[in-house]
């Protein structure tokens, strides 16, 4: 901004290329000598796949940086503050923190803690379900909703069920959006049941698809192999502890799961105190059915007051249909 005017904008358009920074002052052609800058983000200041931000910054003569956040590694943090200080550039951080957190809440708590950023997703009717008593589940929502869903798998690295849900529907999980990438498809599969006629063992040469087990055979390991199917294996007394998996995910580099298995899954997910979002599809529709499942089940908490609490709840209305979308309240 100079003399009032936004002179230029940018952001970081994907991973590898060049940062908003470099991305709005390339574009400019003017004088920008002792413009201000607004950053959500810390300026770096260390060679990575880019040139440090902070050189073409301080190349191009701005007077004052206002920053959201600072980097959220502690170890850089306050470096790029430093870095243009140094070369007498005024530097203000803290400017609308918390909401500059917001916009990247996966990329921070991947990069602060190697953990990826862990949301649940499910669709439900008024009454609470997920499935009829019989098991039928398509379609709890109407196309807009659905689509809905598709746009959002896109946000995350990968997309996690549980074995029941492939068991019993079958699912693809893809994007259904053409020219996207799909998200690496998990299925946390303790005893190997996945068949191998499963359309995501089927279509895993395409879509990458990964199987977290337990115990298997080697035939079974073998054939999953062979068609395509990344396996992890987290070995916790016979099954597959929640918390490792995400630990090692992590370390794969995946920084986003989106969990969308069934209730016995939600139930088990939830207790890792992971989750930190929950998006809620409900439609106007009321089937009943004392057998009919519902999103999270589990044994549950036996009083109101220890319930899981969701928090900066957004309501959208999507066709007849909502989504309601929230913070899980993390436990001191
Ligand atoms: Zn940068």
């Amino acid at each position: 901004v100079k003399n009032g005017r936004i002179m230029t904008e940018g952001y970081h358009q994907q991973y590898g290329e060049y940062h908003a920074e470099r991305n709005a002052l390339m574009k400019c052609e003017y004088d920008l000598t002792g413009a201000d800058m607004y950053v959500t983000l810390e300026p770096c200041c260390h060679q990575g796949k880019t040139p440090p931000c902070t050189d073409i910054i301080i190349e191009r003569g701005i007077g004052r940086v206002f920053i959201g956040t600072l980097d959220p590694n502690p170890l850089i943090a306050g470096k790029g503050v430093q870095v243009l200080k140094e070369h007498g550039l005024k530097v203000e951080t803290g400017i609308l923190e918390r909401e500059c957190q917001e916009l990247n809440e996966i990329f921070f708590q991947y990069i602060s803690t190697g953990i990826p950023y862990v949301a649940m997703k499910y669709a439900m009717t008024l009454d609470g379900k997920i499935a009829t008593f019989t098991g039928d589940s398509k379609w709890v929502t109407g196309d807009v909703a659905r689509h809905h869903v598709h746009e959002m798998r896109k946000k995350y690295s990968a997309i996690m069920v549980g074995i029941g849900t492939v068991l019993v529907d079958d699912p693809m999980l893809n994007c259904r959006i053409e020219q996207d990438v799909d998200p690496l498809r998990i299925v946390c599969d303790s005893h190997l049941r996945i068949p191998l006629n499963s359309q995501l063992v089927r279509t895993a040469k395409t879509i990458p698809t990964m199987v977290a087990y337990a115990t298997g055979d080697e035939d079974k390991l073998e054939a999953l192999r062979e068609a395509g199917v990344q396996l992890v294996q987290i070995n916790d007394n016979g099954r597959v502890n929640f918390k490792e998996l995400m630990i090692e995910l992590g370390k794969r580099k995946i920084d986003s799961v989106l969990i969308e298995g069934g209730g016995t899954f939600h139930g088990t997910v939830l207790k890792s105190g992971l989750v930190k979002r929950i998006y809620c599809y409900i439609a106007p529709k009321l089937i009943g059915g004392k057998e009919a499942k519902s999103p999270v089940e589990g044994d549950g908490f036996s009083l109101m007051k220890e319930a899981l609490e969701i928090t900066e709840t957004e309501i959208l209305k999507l066709g007849e249909d909502i989504c309601v979308t929230g913070k899980v309240v993390q436990p001191e």
